[in-house]
């Protein structure tokens, strides 16, 4: 029998790269052979050497097409197999394996929108809804839109395996939130990027657009960000490691930012439930803080710490590194 592979890549798309997908047919049996593209067509290569790699790094079970098909998230490589200057997973790599003893564990957040007729899913034509309040985790046709969408998503997450482990109806109308893990950085990562593949593909056939855009509305309206939830095994033991984390974060704040999301600078403004770009704290409970400790890790004296300054654009690649190589090496 015959099944279908969808290959998934991330593109060479500036300032924020976009995910690409194309079906290859396979035989029972087969493993997943090494694919590719071309690179000229998505931002990643000249025309005149235009061949990329496409080289599979996860697999899960496709919860659209279903049966033995099969969702391949994929790292692009050069065609003499080194990584492509758009592959952030291979640095990531790394790292990760040179802090492994420390079994970092990540959860992230992902928070976006969903727009229709190039207006947020929920806005009036031509006029504003009422102003933010009651549509954070509401109930009700007149505060929530979109739901059906979401709750096929996150369906089709556990359908494929992956580890979603919440939904939540956000600030800004048509404004949601899933959250992916604890895992560790190259897993969180990679099944970030499936979850946000099968969200856009989902929506697509409710004629509905996702952004992840930080600031996809300006004015008095919520941002979208991705809070990056992070311990270590000496996190999740004593509550000395958790300030150490923090201390050492508040080391590399202009690495980090740099590293957090195009856009970070008009949403982290210090409004809207966030601390300034250019401004550095940590606190328990403190959601106007750029770390949250949580008051339960405080109780408990050990557990996680809450990274809020990430947008909802982020590489996760990216971030996971940054965090990991800060804190891991003052853990160390
Ligand atoms: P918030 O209260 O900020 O909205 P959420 O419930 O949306 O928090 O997300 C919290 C995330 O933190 C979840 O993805 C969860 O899996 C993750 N998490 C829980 N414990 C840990 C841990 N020890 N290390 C890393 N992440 C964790
Ligand atoms: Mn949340
Ligand atoms: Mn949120
Ligand atoms: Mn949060």
């Amino acid at each position: 029998m015959a099944y279908k592979a969808e290959y998934i890549w991330i593109d060479g798309t500036e300032p924020t790269a976009k995910l690409r997908s194309k079906t290859k047919v396979l035989t029972d049996g087969t493993d997943l052979p090494i694919w590719g593209f071309d690179g000229s067509s998505t931002n990643q290569a000249p025309g005149d050497k235009s061949d990329c790699v496409l080289r599979p790094v996860f697999t899960c079970l496709d919860p659209i097409r279903g049966g033995a098909n099969k969702l391949v998230m994929c790292e692009v490589l050069y065609i003499d197999m080194t990584p492509h200057a758009t592959n952030t997973r291979a640095a990531l790599q790394t790292v990760a394996d040179k802090f492994a003893d420390q079994d970092s564990w990540f959860g992230i957040e992902q928070e976006y929108n969903f727009f229709q007729e190039g207006r947020p899913l929920g806005f009036p034509l031509g006029g504003f809804p009422g102003p933010q309040g009651p549509y954070y985790c509401g109930v009700g046709a007149d505060e929530v839109y979109g739901r059906e969408i979401v709750e096929a998503h996150m369906d089709a997450c556990l359908e494929a395996g992956l580890s979603i482990s919440g939904i939540n109806a956000e600030v800004m109308p048509g404004q949601w939130e899933f959250q992916v893990g604890p895992l560790g950085p190259l897993d969180v990562s990679d099944e970030l990027w499936i979850a946000r593949w099968l969200l856009n593909r989902i929506a697509e056939d409710f004629g509905v657009a996702v952004t992840i855009d930080a600031k996809p509305m300006a004015g008095d309206w919520n941002g979208a960000g991705a809070h990056t939830n992070f311990s270590t095994k000496a996190m999740r033991e004593n509550y000395d490691a958790i300030i150490t984390a923090c201390e050492a974060l508040g080391k590399r704040v202009d690495e980090h930012i740099a590293g957090y999301g195009t856009g970070i600078e008009q949403r982290l403004t210090g409004q809207h439930e966030t601390a300034h770009f250019t401004e550095f704290s940590y606190g328990v409970s403190d959601r106007g803080a750029s770390i949250r400790i949580p008051w339960q890790v405080e109780v408990d004296q050990k557990g996680y710490i809450e990274d809020r300054r990430p947008n909802a654009n982020i590489d996760p690649y990216v971030v996971t590194r940054l965090i990991v190589d800060t804190c891991c090496s003052a853990l160390a």
